[in-house]
Order: C-alpha cells, then sequence, then structure tokens
C-alpha cells in the first residue's frame, strides 16, 4: 500500500495539471486543497467530546469532561462553517462528536447550517449512537438534516452492552427506527474487533438486509482513549468478507470515492467496510476535522492540529482565518499508511469525532 501513496492523488480541481504538485496553497484554482493535490469537500465537525456511552474502542477509561468554555458557541460553529462553505468549497457536513444529539442547540446548529445552502453547502449529515433520536429524529428532519450514520456494533445485547461500556442496545434500536420514520435515511456503522463481535459480523449484515438498510464494517482504528487497539485486534477486510463468504457469494463492487468499499450480497443487496488499517484510502481523502474545541486537524491520525478557536475569539477576520486554514490543510500528511500503528496525538476520537 505504501507505494500507491507516493504517487499524488488524482486532482479534481486543485492544481494546474492533474499529476503534478502545486507549490503553495495560492497555486491551487480554488477551494481547499493540500500539497498532494487532494481536494478538501467534506467538513466533519464535532460539537462536543461528552458522550452517554463509554465505547472500548473510543472513550478513555474515565474521561475528563473538557471545560465548556472550551467547546465553540453555536455562533463560533457556524461562523467557522460558513467560511468553510463560503470561502474553502466545503460541501459537505457531517455533525459528529462526543455524542453529537447531547448538545441541547443540535436542532438549531442544523437549522442554521441549512441556511448555508445558498452558499454551495449540499448535505448535512450527522453521526450518531442513535439512543436520543426518538425524541428529535423529527426535529432535525425537518431543520434540514439530510441522512444519519449511527453506530451499531452488535443485536446481541449482552455484546452491545460489553463494547459500549454498559450501553443498551434497546434505545439504539430505537432510534433507528424513529430516524426511519421521521425519513431519514440512515446507514449503520459497525466497529469490528477480534475477539469481541467478529460473531456477529452475520447476523447484523442479515438484519441490514431484511430492514433494508446499508451497514458499514470498520476496522479498528488507533484512536481511543485509552490505549486499548492492537494490531492482533483488527479484524480485516479480508477477513469480514471471508468470514460471509460462507453463507453469501460476496462481490466486490466498483471503488467509489467513499471511504467504504462497498460489496454485493447474493448480488443485490449492497455492505460497505471501511478498511482504513488493512487498505487505507489516504490517496483519495477529501476531508478535514474540527473538534468541538475549534481545532481543524487535516487527517484522524494527525499529531498536531491547528488552533482556531483563539484567533476567532481574539477578533480575527474571516480572511485571516481562511488562510490559517488554507495553510493547515496545505500541509496534510500522506496518511495513515505511511506511518501505521499508534500516533503519539493530543486528542482520541471521542474528542475529535470520526
Ligand atoms: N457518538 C457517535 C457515534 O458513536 O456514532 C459519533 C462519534 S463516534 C467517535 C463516530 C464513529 O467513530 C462511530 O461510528 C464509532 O463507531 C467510530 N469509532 C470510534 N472509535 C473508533 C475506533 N477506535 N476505530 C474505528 N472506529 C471508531
Ligand atoms: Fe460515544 Fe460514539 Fe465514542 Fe461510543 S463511539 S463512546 S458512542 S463517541
Amino acid at each position: 500500500m505504501l507505494n500507491t501513496l507516493n504517487a499524488p492523488a488524482t486532482p479534481s480541481a486543485a492544481v494546474s495539471a492533474p499529476g503534478v504538485r502545486a507549490r503553495s496553497p495560492s497555486d491551487a484554482v480554488s477551494g481547499l486543497s493540500d500539497a498532494r493535490g487532494r481536494v478538501k469537500r467534506k467538513l466533519r465537525l464535532s460539537l462536543t467530546d461528552r458522550c452517554n456511552l463509554r465505547c472500548v474502542y473510543c472513550m478513555p477509561d474515565t474521561p475528563k469532561w473538557l471545560p465548556k468554555a472550551q467547546i465553540l458557541r453555536q455562533d463560533e460553529i457556524i461562523r467557522l462553517a460558513r467560511l468553510f462553505v463560503e470561502e474553502l468549497g466545503i460541501t459537505d457536513i457531517r455533525l459528529t462528536g462526543g455524542e453529537p444529539l447531547l448538545r441541547a442547540d443540535v436542532v438549531d446548529i442544523v437549522a442554521a447550517l441549512d441556511t448555508l445552502r445558498p452558499l454551495g453547502l449540499e448535505r448535512i449529515a450527522m453521526t450518531s449512537n442513535g439512543g436520543r433520536l426518538p425524541r428529535v429524529a423529527n426535529a432535525l428532519r425537518a431543520a434540514g438534516l439530510d441522512d444519519i450514520n449511527i453506530s451499531l456494533d452488535a443485536r446481541t445485547p449482552e455484546t452491545f452492552t460489553r463494547l459500549t461500556g454498559g450501553g443498551s442496545v434497546e434505545p439504539v434500536l430505537e432510534g433507528i427506527a424513529a430516524a426511519r420514520d421521521a425519513g431519514l435515511p440512515v446507514k449503520i456503522n459497525s466497529v469490528v474487533i477480534r475477539d469481541h463481535n467478529e460473531h456477529e459480523v452475520l447476523p447484523l449484515l442479515r438484519w441490514a438486509m431484511e430492514a433494508d438498510m446499508t451497514l458499514r464494517f470498520i476496522e479498528f482504528m488507533p484512536l481511543d482513549g485509552r490505549g486499548y487497539w492492537n494490531a492482533d485486534r483488527v479484524f480485516t477486510q479480508d477477513e469480514i468478507v471471508a468470514a460471509l463468504r460462507q453463507h453469501h457469494r460476496i462481490d466486490a463492487l466498483p471503488e467509489t470515492d467513499d471511504p467504504a468499499r462497498y460489496f454485493s450480497v447474493d448480488g443485490n443487496h449492497r455492505f460497505g467496510i471501511i478498511s482504513t488499517i488493512s487498505k487505507p484510502f489516504c490517496r483519495r481523502c477529501d476531508r478535514v476535522r474540527m473538534s468541538s474545541t475549534g481545532t481543524l486537524y487535516s487527517c484522524l491520525f494527525s499529531a498536531a492540529g491547528e488552533d482556531l478557536r483563539a484567533p476567532m475569539r481574539a477578533g480575527a477576520d474571516d480572511q485571516a482565518l481562511a488562510r490559517q486554514i488554507r495553510g493547515h490543510v496545505w500541509h496534510k500528511e500522506a496518511g495513515y499508511a505511511e506511518r501505521p500503528g499508534y500516533v503519539e496525538r493530543p486528542i482520541t476520537m471521542h474528542v475529535l469525532g470520526g
């Protein structure tokens, strides 16, 4: 995989000639791009570090929540989102966390983002653990949410509880039903960890097929808050496919821009695998991430981010912030494949958002 990363990604609009690296952010034609020609269209926006679950692959054992003053306020989130859309060409915003639905103003945030559509925003999405959806799914849909990914790593109550540090599967299933009743397209995310829930892969797939929902398995990434990850615990794409092939005909579908690789089951249903560890897709990466504290990360595995909150609170204007963002993204690293394994990083998944 390393050799494929040495070649620049095919740029869609960032550099003057395909395959030629631009020399500085100002060489880029428009939008937000890095020196490897990868154009950024997607922003993952974390709304909070707080969560009602304690997934073993995500949260520290005893999380210390960030002081509220460090978390971006709604007006700050919307100001930055507007800048990303209007000045930097972001078309797709995904709200995440922590658990984004723990934020009391989450519906207002979606409604405010919805006003950015005339500026170029095409999609407002969310990733959630789903438990609070029965109360807010209708309001989120009415406010402008386009679709939602809901995490469900096991259908078996005991396995779900073990993986989520005490959570119950039932509210998540109710949340999935509520989202669908509200008219929200739903995808299911399932992290697969060896010796934890690989036996859930087949039942999850059959359940998703039955319910006509897209399921995406996710390889366990070294981003957890308690040092739980090790390479042996990664149940890889090839292993997932092999396990399913014992029961179904599984065919790989052509690659798309989606981070998941898709497969067909018995020629009709479709599921995906996000194989960040065994088959990284860094060469096609079109996303950037902002933590709930307003720190920009060009990659999930970045060792350092760029603080936008302090300059914003100190009075920086939009042009200065846009310059700062372009400069940071320009230096985006090649990605996980070039530096696999644990990365010393200031924050973990629950703060940055997946
Ligand atoms: N709380 C929400 C949820 O669980 O969907 C949103 C935040 S969560 C950090 C976003 C996604 O990251 C979830 O699908 C979760 O399963 C995934 N995730 C968290 N830690 C991970 C890890 N170490 N490896 C792979 N995926 C992870
Ligand atoms: Fe919470 Fe989501 Fe992390 Fe689980 S994966 S602890 S639900 S933020």
